[in-house]
Formats: C-alpha cells, structure tokens, sequence
C-alpha cells in the first residue's frame, strides 16, 4: 500500500475494468464486472445515509435489504 509509482502504472495501462474489483467489465453491469459488485457499489453509496459501522464490505443480503428499502422509498 502506497507505492504511488506503481499505482501510476496500472493506471496508465488499465482497461476499463470493474470499478470495485477491478476484474474486466462486463457489459450488462457497466461499470461493473457483476451484479454481486453493482450491489457492493450501491451500498457504499448507501453507507452516507446508513453509517455502516465497519470499513468491512457488508454482505450480500444487507445490501439487498438496503436496495429494497430504497425502492420502497421511491415508491411513496
Ligand atoms: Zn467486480
């Protein structure tokens, strides 16, 4: 962790690669390589109005409980 010069180098060659794990991209999740990081994606984007309490990468299930909950929301 924070070798600067080497992450400059990834950078430059990088593909467009999935933006939480960075494994290739896949079409139907751009820009993501699965929905399994879509949702990983989308709670961290949560985490402001949820306050997780860990710097962990919450389960699956979680998110997907936090996903519902939003949809509800809209739909009011
Ligand atoms: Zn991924």
């Amino acid at each position: 962790m924070g070798d600067i010069s080497t992450f400059d180098k990834k950078k430059r060659k990088r593909k467009a690669g999935c933006a939480i794990c960075g494994k290739p991209m896949v079409t139907e999740f751009r820009p993501f390589c699965s929905d399994r990081c879509k949702t990983i994606d989308l709670g961290r984007w949560l985490g402001g109005d949820y306050r997780l309490q860990s710097n962990e990468v919450p389960d699956e299930a979680e998110l997907l409980d936090l996903a519902r909950a939003m949809e509800e929301r809209k739909e009011r």
